[in-house]
This record gives C-alpha cells, sequence and structure tokens, in this order.
C-alpha cells in the first residue's frame, strides 16, 4: 500500500489511509495522531516518518481506544520508547484490551472476536485530560462524545482538527448503514459542535479531510436520523428484541456480518434503543425470558 505524507499545515501533516493517521511536530519532536492497524502499518509509519522528516518521535495521541486506531501503538512503542497519551477510560482499555471484546459481549470474550479488527496488541499509556491542552504541547483535546467512551478531537495551533471518527465517510454510513456509536444524543451535539468550529482543515479518521465540513455533518445526520427511524418502524409490526431488530433489518439490506462486526451493530442497535426510550417513543419490558422493545403509545396522538 502506497503511503504519503500531505501537509495541511505549517507543523501538521495527515497520511491518507484506511484510517487517516495525524502527524505534528513541536520544537523537533513528532508526535502521531492513531496508528492505524497493526505491528506491519505501525512500521510503514516509522519507515515513511524517518526517510521524510527524520524527528524523533515524542509521543504518540490516541484519540480513542479500537483496534484500528491503536494497533500500531505497540510495535511504535517498542521501537522508539515514545509515550501514548490517550484519556483514561480510553486508555484502560488501550492497555487491557481483551476489553474491547469483553465489552462487546460482556463476559470474556471467544476467541471469534478476538482478532485484530477488534483487539489490539496493548501498549502503555499516560493519562491526559479530555478537554485541555495535551501535556506541555500546543495540541489540544477537544471531547467528541457519541462513538465511544471518552473519544477526543486534537487541535493543532495551525488550525488542524483531527476529529478521530465523530464522523464517517457517506459511502461507509451506505454500505454498512450502523457505524458504531454507543450515544445518539451525544453524537448530534457533537456534530454541531463540529459543524460551528472554525478550524482551516477537518480529518476524519474515515472520511477524506476537508475544509468545508458541513456537507459530511449533514450526511451523518441524515444517516442517525435514518438508523433510529428503521428502528422505530422495525417496531410497528411488533415487540422485538434488539437481535430480532437487527437481523430484520440487516436482511432487509442484505448487510453482510461476522460475529464481531454483528455484536458491533448490536451495540448501534442498543444506543438507538436507548435514544428512542429517551424519546418516550419505545419502552422495554421482558416476556418468556426475553428482553422485548415495543413502540410507546404517545399520549399526545391520542
Ligand atoms: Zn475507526
Amino acid at each position: 500500500m502506497f503511503m504519503e505524507l500531505k501537509r495541511l499545515g505549517e507543523r501538521t501533516w495527515y497520511i491518507p489511509g484506511r484510517v487517516n493517521v495525524g502527524y505534528y511536530e513541536e520544537n523537533d519532536k513528532g508526535y502521531l495522531i492513531d496508528t492505524g492497524l497493526d505491528d506491519d502499518y505501525g512500521r510503514k509509519l516509522l519507515k515513511l516518518l524517518d526517510a521524510e522528516r527524520g524527528v524523533p518521535l515524542r509521543a504518540i495521541v490516541n484519540t480513542h481506544s479500537n483496534a484500528d486506531h491503536i494497533g500500531g501503538n505497540a510495535f511504535i512503542q517498542k521501537r522508539t520508547n515514545c509515550e501514548v497519551w490517550t484519556t483514561r477510560i480510553e486508555g484502560i482499555l488501550t492497555e487491557r484490551t481483551a476489553m474491547e471484546p469483553l465489552l462487546l459481549w460482556s463476559a470474556w470474550p471467544f476467541k471469534e472476536i478476538r482478532g485484530k479488527f477488534i483487539e489490539a496488541k496493548p501498549s502503555k499509556v499516560t493519562f491526559i485530560e479530555n478537554a485541555a491542552p495535551i501535556m506541555d504541547t500546543a495540541l489540544t483535546a477537544a471531547p467528541l462524545p457519541g462513538h465511544y467512551l471518552d473519544m477526543i478531537g486534537v487541535k493543532t495551533p495551525d488550525g488542524v482538527f483531527f476529529l478521530a471518527d465523530a464522523l464517517f465517510d457517506p459511502e461507509i454510513l451506505a454500505k454498512y448503514r450502523f457505524c458504531v456509536m454507543i450515544d445518539i444524543a451525544s453524537a448530534y451535539r457533537t456534530f454541531s459542535m463540529i459543524e460551528s468550529d472554525e478550524a482551516t482543515w477537518f480529518v476524519p479518521c474515515h472520511a477524506p479531510a476537508t475544509q468545508d465540513i458541513h456537507e459530511l455533518a449533514r450526511q451523518n445526520r441524515e444517516g442517525l436520523l435514518w438508523v433510529t427511524e428503521a428502528i422505530y418502524d422495525a417496531l410497528s409490526g411488533g415487540p422485538m428484541s434488539r437481535e430480532d431488530i437487527l437481523s430484520h433489518l440487516g436482511t432487509t439490506y442484505s448487510l453482510e456480518m461476522d460475529a464481531a462486526h454483528l455484536l458491533l451493530n448490536l451495540t448501534s442497535v442498543s444506543a438507538h434503543l436507548t435514544w428512542l426510550s429517551e424519546e418516550n417513543r419505545v419502552e422495554p419490558f421482558v416476556e418468556d425470558c426475553r428482553l422485548l422493545w415495543r413502540q410507546k403509545i404517545n399520549q399526545n396522538s391520542i
């Protein structure tokens, strides 16, 4: 795979890929923002930085703990002895990466969900705040709640805003329908916060860098709303479990998924059900030892 450093500001670059990785320099030291999927990607990143910049790497700033963002950490940290900076709860998962599949399964995970797409190699972390200057650098962390536990964006002093997984490419939205979200209300607030930001460049991890973020934010808002309403509509035929809902939507829209992907999609279905219940549109109940969801009769419409 061809890799290149693309310059976005005086001291800021990014490396386009399956996961866009950020790079920043200050006082002759380098900083990576996320590291891609695995050892191999970590090795390629180091090779590229060595050839193009030749500056010692001081730290990796991780936006969150999903494997496709921290997978290169272990290799890079071993090679360069750099630090890894991330928020407390994401950091705990970065040091104990078996927690990622455990969260999906809610018990010690089985091997089929422990592949490198879910469980990265662990790395040693130093905690940072989610809304403050990052250590003694001119970088700033900005909270981006919605996608994961305590995900941050990273702002550079030359006007680049790395957006982690707050927004996805419309092609990904159309293909997968469910993009991982654990908190829908927060995701909407995050979209609005990003839209009102005055950065020169916005760099989502899973969409091309852009200078105008409004269209992408609009498409993501629309995509999220589509999933909420599809789940609500699925319940018009009667109560369903979250597994029933996913099966119904998955077969209707021909979505392919293995065990890990199915559990990730269930996370999203769960988040939308929480959001719908907060909006007083659905409610849970237990019947025959199954947790079912039904539409709520809206008092105003009677
Ligand atoms: Zn990601």
